[in-house]
């Protein structure tokens, strides 16, 4: 599965695209709350045939401009929430077995703003070049088709971000493998840390972007003028897409910069042995400084890149210590403490840099990432 993205970029379609999705959330509303009154009455939820059923009766009675909506996605609306209440069951079911103590709430009633996407999964549009026509709304939506999908198509949504832009997503099956790139010989094991952010084993070492950090003050000032609006107002939804456009710009400037690093790093080793990380723990250490590294999102955008270009990938196990066992001999260096970047081997003698040696060890350790 890979899904593409392209922007809607004329006003007057983003407008009316808005119109539709507010239109499907009253369709999830009236649903949802169909849901909860039957659960509060019988205590589980109403079959996705009987919601089906339900939903052809309304049209013909109080919901007659139902009819105006692409039937796909109403459909797709009560699947959701019949999903959303079978996970809320299953996961009852689990925390009574003593599988899991992960909580899951009873599906929620979402403020307009929340709600973002409308899904069509076989019928009831056409794409035509750059353009998307929804057959109900006898309407077409131009996008800015800046590269060429390839496979079948399985899914169409449309969705609204946070900052008002609206982007059609085209979920594609059986997409055209890609390219390969040549073999160099060359293999690295990857050591993640706060002031560099990789370590190499060879060496090498890549500096941490600090786009949050840049972007902080701007953030805390539009955080305060949001706190300031009327929970729903006008004042406050443009207070909203604001906030929202700062955080979209450090996002994008962050994923432009990995997706430039993976590559480079693709382009020169055939293997890569990267750690796994525990990022909640680290998150829970370290505070935010981790969430702006975002170590979790390159390990993902790193092993489809190695996926892409068929290059290995490789992570070490959790719980196999990296830090302390010396990369030549494997002794095990216990009196090493967080402030000793470098260390000598008292067995052997090797002259370590902290993070070299951690990454030497990744990639000895590593094994090939499910
Ligand atoms: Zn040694």
């Amino acid at each position: 599965m890979r899904t593409y993205k392209y922007e809607f970029s004329h006003q007057s379609n983003r407008i009316m695209l808005g119109n539709l999705i507010d239109d499907m959330h009253s369709v999830h509303l009236h649903l949802l709350r169909l849901q909860r009154r039957y659960y509060r009455i019988y205590g589980k939820s109403a079959s996705l045939s009987r919601i089906l059923k339900h939903i052809k009766k309304l049209k013909q009675t109080t919901k007659r401009h139902w009819y105006q909506l692409p039937s796909q996605m109403i459909q797709d609306v009560a699947i959701r929430i019949n999903l959303a209440y079978q996970r809320f069951f299953d996961n009852i079911e689990e925390r009574r077995l003593g599988k899991t103590k992960r909580k899951v709430g009873k599906p929620k009633i979402k403020p307009p703003h929340k709600y973002k996407s409308v899904t069509f999964t076989q019928a009831g549009y056409k794409i035509e070049g750059n353009r998307l026509t929804i057959n109900c709304l006898d309407k077409s939506f131009t996008f800015w088709k800046y590269r060429e999908w390839t496979g079948t198509l399985k899914k169409v949504t449309i969705k609204r971000d946070n900052v008002g832009d609206y982007y059609l997503h085209l979920t594609c099956e059986d997409y055209e493998p890609s390219e390969k790139l040549p073999l160099t010989g060359n293999e690295a094991g990857a050591d993640f840390g706060c002031k560099t952010f990789l370590t190499l084993s060879d060496g090498t070492k890549i500096a941490s972007p600090e786009f949050y950090k840049e972007g902080l003050t701007a953030l805390r000032s539009a955080n305060k003028a949001l706190s300031r609006k009327q929970y729903l107002s006008n004042g406050w939804y443009r207070a909203k897409r604001y906030l929202s456009r700062i955080h979209k710009k450090i996002a994008d400037s962050r994923r432009d910069w990995f997706f430039k690093l993976a590559l480079r790093l693709v382009r020169k080793y055939d293997k890569i042995a990267i750690e796994t990380l525990n990022l909640e723990g680290m998150k829970k250490l370290w505070g935010r400084k981790v969430s702006d590294i975002a170590f979790g999102e390159f390990s993902l955008i790193l092993q489809w890149m190695c996926a892409k270009y068929s290059k290995t990938f490789l992570k070490a196990g959790r719980w196999v210590a990296t830090t302390k066992p010396c990369s030549d001999c494997g002794y095990c260096n216990e009196n090493l403490s967080l402030s000793d970047r470098q260390w000598i081997c008292p067995d052997c003698g090797s002259d370590h840099d902290r993070d070299v040696n951690a990454a030497k060890n990744i990639l000895q350790v590593g094994v090939p990432a499910s």
